[in-house]
Parts: C-alpha cells; structure tokens; sequence
C-alpha cells in the first residue's frame, strides 16, 4: 500500500463527518443501539463493533486501519503506553510452566517484567545477547513459548538477525515479539520478515511532539484478536479518543520528522567522531558499528538515537558535560521534536561506576528536528568547557 495513501486517506470516511479534513475526536465511552437484537449482535462480538470504548472507538479505529498498514500487518490494537502493547500480549500468551527467550539489553521495564514480574507468575525466562541467532538455538527448552526480540535496543544497540531468528521460532511453533521503537516502521518491517508481533511505543515517533502516551501492537487478525477478546478487555490498557487523534496528526509528518532526524544525525555523529574530546560513538548506521552488514540488511533508515563516550569519562566529567548543554535537554524518553540527552550513570549508584565498563561511560543522544548547526554548536561549548 502506498505510504502517502496510508497517511492521508486511509481509514478515513469524510464524507461521514461533514467532509472534515481532520478527523472528529469520538469522544465516548459508550454508543447505543435502535433495537435489543442490534446491542445483542455487538455485544456478541466487541471486536468488530463500536460497543463501548473500552474495546473499540472510531477515532482508535482510523489510527489502528493506518498503524496496521504502515507495518504490513493484518490487524493492530492501540494501547495507553507502549510497555502495555509489549506486555499484554505476553499475559495474553503465556502460563504457568511456560518459558520464553529474550534479550538481555531491553527497554529497562519489559527487563523488570522479565526479571519480576513473569517468574512470580511461573514462568522461566532465559535472557541472552541476541546478537548470534545460534544463542537463541541453544536457549531454546521444550517449553518455550515466545522468543522476545528489541533490534536494536535504545542505549548499545545491539542487533538481531530478525528473518533468520523468525524462521528458527517458524520450524519450531514459538510466538516471535519484537520491539521496533527504535525503527519504527518506517525503517523497519518486522511483519514482512516473518515476526509474529510487532510492538511499538508509539509515544516516542508516532506521536512526534512528546504530548502524548500510546503503544501499538500489530500481527494476523486471529493473534490481535484473541489479545482483545481477553487479556486486552480484561486489563483495560485501551487508548483516549484524545490521544489517538494527537497521534494521527503525529502520523501526517512521520516521514519528514524520521528522515530528518536520519539526515541531522548523520551530521552530527561524523561531526562527533572528528572531534578529539570524543572517543566512541555507537550508532547502527555509523562505520565502526560492529553490526553495520546486518543494520543495512535489515534497516531502510536509522533512527536519531544514538552513543557516545568522552576521552575523559571520569563520573564528573559526564556529569559536567550534561549540565553544561544550554539547548539540548537532559531528559528520559525521545522521539519528539526535540533533542535530549541522558548519561548510562543516571541509573548507575556512583559507587558502582565501572571506568572500564563501556556501558557505564555511554551518554546517549536523541537528535530531534532542530537545525544540525544548532545542536553542534551547543555539544561544542558544553565540551570546551569541559577543559
Ligand atoms: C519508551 C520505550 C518503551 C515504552 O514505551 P512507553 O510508551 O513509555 O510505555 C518501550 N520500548 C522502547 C524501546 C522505548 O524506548
């Protein structure tokens, strides 16, 4: 399907809203019914009908027609934050006994998930690097159940080989999931390659503007659908009309936002690595990336998210060049309009810090859609300062 189709047309019935451009924000919890025999047929299949917002709601469902395309998935369901979307199909595809295969670099809460949640319930969980498909080979039991992917991760980036761990999961009936934050489907279509679930914080590009919370999930209807009929109603993760319209006015500017962010980062990690104060800079896209080869395979784009460390990483030295940045903010999160920074040691006790841990040393960089001389300008003067 035609991108530009999928951004602006499809999904979208104007002439059912007085031909409004944008779309109408439905904002109800609940629709009602001509006859006892009509509520009975929607309340029969919720999936399928406008029946309480809950389940369905008609400014959600225009979002979800285009999110469902845009990964070359059959179906998809919006939820109120992106570790929902990630989450929720696990409990919806797990029991006690059950185990799965994940990475070990994820997103800092589907680890707790992974790390507490999942063993209260009794299920095992085995977390692996990832970065060999044959780890996956070797970690695979009896009893495995899902194959939990992140390609890459937000902080080190590490890769895996989406087709070949899909085929692996295929031959041996494992549920794949991935999470395509990082690459959003514009640079990334893990559907296509044979994953069964693909989640998203939809917070991050999707949304754009850093206003608003969603997560999505996508995969085969009859997946998306059992998520729904169960765990999805019974938990109550579902989206705000509000929010899903802030999220398709995120989608309008997707392409333009992503390959601008692609461009500026582009300039400014080379910019980075010329410079004498800077001694690695970690980015799928970059040349010394020890994973360039299957980033190119796998990935259309990059996104604006990458690392770097100083010549000089002693704790105080990255502390001073975070609080010296006068534009670019120190904050969680990225994807929005703005550029952010967040050092590895803000989740490292000072104790602990280990100078010979690379990890440690990382200063993670969001590259928003300002001008690249702009943001070069204001990384030199915090590291000048340094001196
Ligand atoms: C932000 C993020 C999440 C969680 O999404 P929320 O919308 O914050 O719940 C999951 N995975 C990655 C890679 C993220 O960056």
């Amino acid at each position: 399907m035609d991108l530009s189709y999928i951004l602006n047309e499809l999904g979208e019935d104007r002439h059912r809203y007085f031909n409004a451009v944008s779309p109408p924000i439905i904002q109800s919890s609940n629709f009602a019914f001509n006859t006892v025999s009509d509520l009975r047929n929607a309340m029969a299949d919720e999936f399928e009908n406008n029946l309480y917002s809950r389940g369905n709601n008609p400014t959600v469902d225009i979002l979800r027609k285009k999110l469902a395309a845009l990964d070359g998935a059959e179906d998809a369901l919006l939820f109120s934050s992106g570790i929902a979307a990630i989450t929720v199909p696990m409990l919806a595809l797990l029991k006690k006994g059950d185990h799965i295969v994940a990475v070990e670099n994820s997103y800092s809460w589907s680890d707790k998930f992974f790390k507490d949640f999942l063993p209260r319930f009794g299920v095992e969980v085995t977390l692996i690097n990832g970065s060999e498909t044959a780890d996956f080979e070797t970690a695979i039991q009896q009893q495995t159940r899902i194959i939990f992917l992140e390609s890459p991760n937000t902080l080190s980036y590490e890769l895996q080989d989406i087709k070949k761990i899909a085929h692996l999961a295929q031959s041996k009936n494992i549920i794949t999931i991935i999470d395509n934050s990082y690459c959003s489907p514009l640079f990334q279509q893990p559907i296509l390659a044979g994953i069964d679930l693909v989640a998203q914080s939809a917070t991050k590009y999707i949304g754009g503007h850093s206003d608003v919370m969603a997560g999505v999930l996508t995969g085969s209807k009859a997946l998306i659908k059992k998520i729904f009929e169960n765990e999805f109603m019974n938990l109550g993760p579902a989206i705000s009309p509000q929010s899903a319209w802030l999220l398709l006015r995120g989608l309008r500017t997707l392409p333009l936002r992503l390959n601008r962010s692609f461009e500026t980062t582009k300039v400014i990690t080379k910019w980075l690595s010329e410079h004498s104060g800077i001694a690695s800079i970690t980015w799928p896209f970059s040349s010394s990336f020890p994973q360039l080869t299957l980033a190119q395979e796998q990935m259309k784009g990059c996104g604006g998210l990458f690392s770097f460390t100083l010549k000089d990483s002693n704790l105080n030295k990255i502390e001073s060049f975070c609080n010296n940045l006068k534009h670019i903010l120190l904050a969680v999160s990225w994807g929005g309009h703005e550029s952010l920074v967040i050092p590895a040691i803000c989740s490292i006790k000072a104790k602990d810090y280990d100078l010979n841990n690379n990890r440690h040393q990382l200063i993670r960089m969001y590259v928003g859609l300002e001008e690249p001389a702009y943001l070069i300008q204001d990384i030199n003067q915090a590291l000048s300062s340094l001196i």
